[in-house]
């Protein structure tokens, strides 16, 4: 491993100046183009990726300019699977330009550099460093890069048009030490008609993973009086104001966003101003939404939903929900352990739904995702990054999906440390130098450990 170490160490300018030149290309999604189908700038970070990979002396191959890789080896056994589109940069914190590689008191900040222009950086230059030291190779290694990711990931239908992947993949495009079983997802809608009677419209929510931090509905026939000293004994957490305007009386509702594999972390403002409004005017719709998603309730249970396995419990999210004349629409956002599969998930909410009148119109998901604890790639993985870290690996089940959630045998390795927040899609994005050459160092090793 020293040897590995001296020679990254020994490159660390190099590596700079290669995640500088990705870092430079705003590749964020653009408008598609003909031989450019996720936008001219993604196209560019993958041009520019293939070029310096050649220059290393790697066979390249780009599918359709939306994914690419770099190949070691005659055999592909072992993939990395990284991603050069970013998200936008759009916020007003960033104290540099998020697209100029910055590097100040040991830390690189810049849009990708977590996120993944860095940990495809460290990929490359692991494979290098395995080329350059020698390694006894019996099996082959392809760094693919695609430029998808952050907008649904179309890169990777295109690969499968095309290639197989190889049978061990991992993506450091998460945390360590290991993701290997990621939950199932089902995002569905539904709709109804319903007399709103005193209720005139309501507005909550408009991302579909996230617990929704705002909500607002109007309503006639109440005193505002009796609205207030509901507001004055709610006990959510919510903060409510009420206005009233020519005996319309206007009620906002203001919760705590959270990510959807996470419920428990926010306040779902949507269902604490449903749970208001029911203690001020009568409606069988909100009063029948009360009684199957309650607030504060994230397992599932008042729907039919609940279970969980050795890995985790199933989380519900009542994302979205809009009222007017026209009658009413909503958003589900499911997380569901490897117990369960989409069909059971979309039969259970069809019939609630159906009880308290309203129809499960369609829905959007993935099943769970699971590589076996005891495989002899998670194992090789896990042994890796102790050696490597001096920590102790385990692995991890998340609610959220991967890169690789729809690549057999995939798992996520790295690149987020611990409860470090580096700022992944948010100003001022960063990871430490020391951190990314460190990342080498681990990946170098998984190349040994895996392919030698
Ligand atoms: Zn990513």
């Amino acid at each position: 491993m020293n040897e590995i170490k001296e020679w990254v160490y020994s490159k660390k300018n190099e590596i700079l100046e290669v995640l500088r030149e990705l870092v430079e290309i705003p590749s964020v999604m653009g408008k598609a183009e003909e031989n450019a189908p996720f936008g001219t700038e993604p196209k560019n970070a993958l041009l520019k990726m293939c070029e310096i990979c050649e220059k290393f002396g790697f066979s390249v191959t780009n599918y359709e300019n939306a994914i690419g890789f770099a190949q070691m080896g005659e055999t592909s056994d072992l993939g990395i699977l990284c991603h050069l589109d970013v998200v936008p940069a759009n916020g007003k914190g960033w104290k540099s330009n998020p697209f100029d590689l910055t590097e100040k008191n040991g830390v690189l900040y810049g849009r990708g550099v977590i996120d993944d222009k860095g940990p495809a950086t460290a990929a490359l230059f692991a494979m290098l460093c395995a080329k350059e030291l020698d390694f006894p190779l019996k099996k082959g290694v392809r760094l693919i890069f695609g430029t998808n990711e952050e907008n649904g990931s179309l890169d990777l239908e295109i690969y499968k048009k095309h290639d197989k992947f190889p049978k061990m993949v991992f993506t450091p495009d998460a945390g360590f030490p290991v993701i290997n079983i990621e939950k199932g997802m089902m995002r569905s809608n539904f709709s109804g008609k319903f007399e709103g009677g005193s209720l005139k419209s309501f507005h909550g929510g408009s991302i579909p993973n996230a617990v929704p931090d705002s909500a607002v509905c109007e309503i006639v026939g109440v005193s505002a009086d009796k609205v207030k000293a509901a507001v004055k004994s709610d006990k959510s957490g919510a903060k409510f104001a009420v206005f009233e305007d020519n005996g319309i009386i206007k009620i906002s509702c203001e919760g705590k966003a959270a990510h959807a594999s996470t419920p428990k972390t926010g306040i779902n403002a949507v269902t604490a101003l449903i749970s208001l409004l029911n203690r001020v005017i009568e409606n069988k719709t909100l009063c029948g939404l009360e009684k199957i998603v309650p607030f504060g309730e994230t397992n599932g249970k008042s729907f039919g939903l609940e279970c969980s396995d050795e890995h985790g419990a199933l989380t519900l999210v009542f994302s979205i929900f809009d009222y007017n004349e026209n009658g009413c629409s909503g958003t589900i956002d499911v997380r569901f352990p490897c117990c369960k599969n989409l069909a059971f998930i979309e039969e259970t909410e069809r019939n609630t739904l159906r009880e308290i009148g309203l129809c499960f119109d369609g829905y959007m998901g993935d099943e769970p995702h699971i590589v076996p604890e005891n495989s002899e790639f998670i194992r090789k993985l896990l042994s890796v990054y102790e050696r490597v870290e001096g920590e102790k690996g385990y692995c991890v089940t998340i609610g959220g999906g991967t890169y690789v959630h729809n690549i057999e045998g995939g798992a996520a390795f790295g690149v987020e440390r611990g409860d470090t927040d580096y700022h992944m899609h948010g100003d001022n994005e960063f990871i430490t130098t020391d951190e990314l050459l460190k990342d080498i160092v681990l990946f170098a090793e998984t190349i040994r450990e895996i392919c030698c």
